[in-house]
């Protein structure tokens, strides 16, 4: 744990007491802080209590002696509106902030040399940040990750000299961090998403190009429109960019020639790792998440050479694009974080022969938007409530059949697919569908599609994978 030192001797009100809240308000006790924390939630509030955290009704304290308000990064801070707690101390005059915030200061006050990474973007997230904690401690640094991936910030090891802090960012953790000065941050892409609590793009693309305004170097893809004025504006303003195009060579930067990942700095060109045969790493979108992660990692003064191993050794995270076996030409691959047409897309855009497992229940537009993709898919298999209007979709142009249960889906497909012909097919769940229908959440929905396709007979699990 990280205590929040800077806090010490101060009244802080926090609410929000699920997820990272809980584990903020320990950081900001032990730290030497006095906090009162609340939530709407009776049973969250109880469950604090038992901790020994001091709780009471935001409404019901004293705010003139508020030196800050902590505010978990799920409560709405702007939009639709704000919550009941963020007006109570805007009319106090309190500093707003969140966990991200106390982790900024502290490092700042006691080792502002630890190398501090963060990484923010519209997607891609989770997996730059994973793979480049992976690169940097396969190069025996001293690596510290979390944030919005896995641990809490504050639940990390406290901050010293050479310990690098690799963390993800979402756009509500920047939001509640005004002083975010990371050493590297990273900024991937910017596509329409959560502009119910953002209210514009304008918006939330303004709290995403705070978190690279803040760095020491910004790393920036430019292949899309929002993100590429955010470099310009930057590099206007002098600040250090290293754009990342996983599309275009960069006259100064870091692209992708195919799998190659190619460096151009000071009028030299030259190649840094290549992602051929690294199946974490497949498709264009990885392709610019490895190379975010290697532009990072040079930053930090890693050799090109550790850099290729730390990805040839990345295992992916599970339920993204994730193969977890092989029987065969045949491949069984995991993207079951795949909840809408959009998260889909990368998935059916990285394989060319395809035994689609989708359906659950479905978002607005369906499956519309993944038309393009159709040609690539040799049967579908679907299930849960969205089967009937995924095949309506599909229609005339791919067969398919409705299988129901994820295990029918994955039998069946693992069946057709071992006669295919092509050197490589996948049997691939990215089912475009919330999971709530047939499974408790995406993980149990990926989880149930490993073991139907470990039920199946011979087979072998993909070296890296759990
Ligand atoms: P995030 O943490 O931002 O949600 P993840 O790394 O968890 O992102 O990836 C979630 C899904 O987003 C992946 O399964 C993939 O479909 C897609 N994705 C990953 N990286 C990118 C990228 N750089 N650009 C576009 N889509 C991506």
């Amino acid at each position: 744990m990280i205590p929040a030192h800077t806090f010490n001797g101060k009244h802080v009100a926090l609410f929000g007491l699920g997820g990272s809240g809980i584990a903020t308000a320990r950081a900001l006790i032990e730290g030497g802080a006095e906090v009162t924390a609340w939530d709407d939630n009776p049973e969250s509030v109880a469950r604090a209590d038992r901790e020994g955290i001091v709780t009471a009704d935001l409404r019901n304290i004293d705010w003139t002696h508020v030196a800050s308000f902590v505010l978990s990064p799920g409560v709405p801070l702007t939009h639709p509106k704000p919550h009941w707690s963020v007006e109570l101390a805007r009319a106090a005059a309190v500093e707003i902030i969140g966990d991200v915030e106390l982790f900024a200061r502290e490092r700042n006050r006691f080792a502002p040399e630890a190398p501090f990474i963060a990484v923010t973007g519209t997607n891609g997230k989770s997996t730059t940040t994973a793979l480049t904690a992976h690169i940097l401690e396969t190069a025996g640094r001293d690596v510290q990750m979390g944030g919005n991936i896995g641990r809490a910030v504050m639940t990390l090891d406290p901050p010293e000299k050479d310990r690098h802090y690799v963390v993800e960012c979402s756009s509500y953790q920047i939001d509640l961090a005004p002083s975010i000065d990371p050493t590297a941050g990273v900024l991937l892409n910017l596509t329409p998403d959560h502009l119910d609590r953002h209210g514009t793009m304008h918006h939330y693309a303004a709290i995403k190009e705070r978190l690279v305004a803040g760095s020491q170097t910004a790393i920036i893809g430019v292949d899309d429109i929002w993100s590429a004025q955010i470099a310009e504006r930057l590099e206007c303003t002098g600040r250090s960019v290293i754009r990342i195009s996983k599309r275009l060579a960069q006259t100064d930067g870091l692209y992708a020639d195919g799998p190659v990942l190619m460096r151009a700095h000071s009028g030299k060109i030259a190649p840094i790792a290549s992602l051929e045969g690294i199946a974490s790493l497949r498709g264009q979108h990885n392709a610019q998440n490895a190379l975010a992660a290697a532009a990072v990692c040079l930053s930090v003064g890693l050799d090109p050479r550790d850099i290729q191993k730390g990805l040839s050794t990345f295992p992916g995270l599970a339920h993204r694009m994730e193969q977890i076996g092989r029987k065969g030409r045949v491949i069984f691959v995991n993207d079951s974080k795949a909840t809408n047409a959009d998260a889909a897309a990368p998935a059916l855009s990285s394989f060319s022969r395809i035994y689609w497992i989708a359906g659950g229940l479905p978002k607005e537009g369906g499956i519309e938007p993944l038309r393009g993709f159709f040609p690539r898919i040799a049967k579908a298999f679907l299930i849960g409530e969205g089967a009937p209007a995924f095949s309506a979709a599909l229609g005339e142009t791919v067969p398919y059949e409705i299988s129901g249960t994820l295990e029918a889906a994955v039998r069946h497909a693992a069946e057709e697919a071992s006669s295919d012909e092509a050197a490589e097919s996948v049997v691939l769940l990215s089912p475009a569908c919330a999971s709530f229908d047939q499974f408790r959440n995406f993980e149990v929905r990926g989880d149930a599609f490993r073991t139907a396709v470990f039920a199946l007979p011979g087979v072998e699990p993909t070296r890296g994978t759990k």
